[in-house]
């Protein structure tokens, strides 16, 4: 693969990321996403217009210091971060697409970073307002799933469970109904989790944002793929659930980033995170 396909998959990154920024303050507050309408970014404090220029993504930040240049309001270190965070994810996406060989490349990229946006809006959203929205979970994350798994059933393959459905359906069809399968998986298990949970602490342990967020996943990482993301979202979430709790003492850390976390995880790397727990770990139990 050419440098040029990773700087170009970078640099759009950066510039989604920006775009995600609006869609992070705005699907919470319930505001039109305006996304064809010829409504240019403002300012969320003074309303007053963003010149292009005061609008490059993470560069303006560093040059503003950080502040509205009308009015001095502090933008949030959310803004940069999101924009670094998507570019790193367009550039993971598109050097693991080449690395998995997955085709068409140019549509496998596509869906894998959607996705990837989609799980890092949604990871902002979950940690400012405790929730994840229905505009992710139940519209762009499963377009962005069925069209995976009709035009690239290589992202989770055409096994269920071991049994190839390609002699009774064609490969995209096949992934689709793996996908399916994985979408259930995926809000069978967070759904249970959520039942015993609450039963046990009296009060909502999960919301149904998080059984919705599985679902869409799942629909991306199949059934065993769903399975694989919620282990590493449950160790990630304890390790370093219990370091934000050490520091901040804050006991109400969302799951949703976890879920996320393990999602994209497992989309690119998947097969060596199976190995690590069922091979390696295991090994090294046993001292071997
Ligand atoms: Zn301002």
């Amino acid at each position: 693969m050419t440098a040029i396909y990773a700087v170009l998959a970078t640099g759009l990154g950066a510039i989604i990321g920006s775009f995600l920024n609006v869609v992070i303050h705005r699907i919470p507050r319930d505001e039109p996403l305006g996304l064809f309408a010829k409504t240019r970014s403002c300012c969320p404090s003074c309303k007053g217009e963003i010149a292009w220029f005061d609008n490059v993504p993470v560069l303006s930040y560093i040059y503003l210091l950080g502040k509205c240049r009308a009015c001095g309001w502090r933008i949030p270190v959310r803004y940069p971060l999101v924009e670094v965070s998507c570019a790193a994810l367009f550039l993971l996406a598109v050097l693991r697409v080449d690395a998995l060989g997955w085709t068409p490349a140019w549509l496998a990229f596509g869906v894998t970073a959607a996705f990837a946006a989609i799980c890092l809006a949604a990871t902002a959203i979950d940690f400012e307002h405790k929730i994840l929205p229905d505009e992710l979970t139940m519209r762009a994350g499963p377009a962005a799933g069925v069209v995976g798994a009709l035009f690239v059933p290589a992202i989770h393959g055409t096994a269920l469970f071991r049994h190839d459905l390609v002699p009774t359906f064609k490969p995209g069809l096949a992934s689709l109904v793996v996908g399916i399968a994985g979408a259930a998986a995926g809000a069978a298990i967070i759904g249970g989790i959520r039942w015993v949970g609450t039963l046990i602490a009296r009060r909502e342990a999960m919301g149904l944002g998080d059984v919705k967020f599985m679902a869409m996943c799942g629909l991306l990482l199949g059934p065993w793929g769903a399975v694989l993301a919620i282990m590493v979202a449950m160790v990630g979430g304890s390790v370093l659930g219990l370091l934000i709790w050490a520091v901040t003492r804050n006991r109400e850390i969302p799951f949703g980033p976890f879920l996320a976390m393990g999602a994209l995880a497992v989309l690119f790397y998947g097969p060596a995170i199976d190995h690590l727990i069922f091979v390696s770990y295991p090994a090294w139990v046993r001292g071997g």
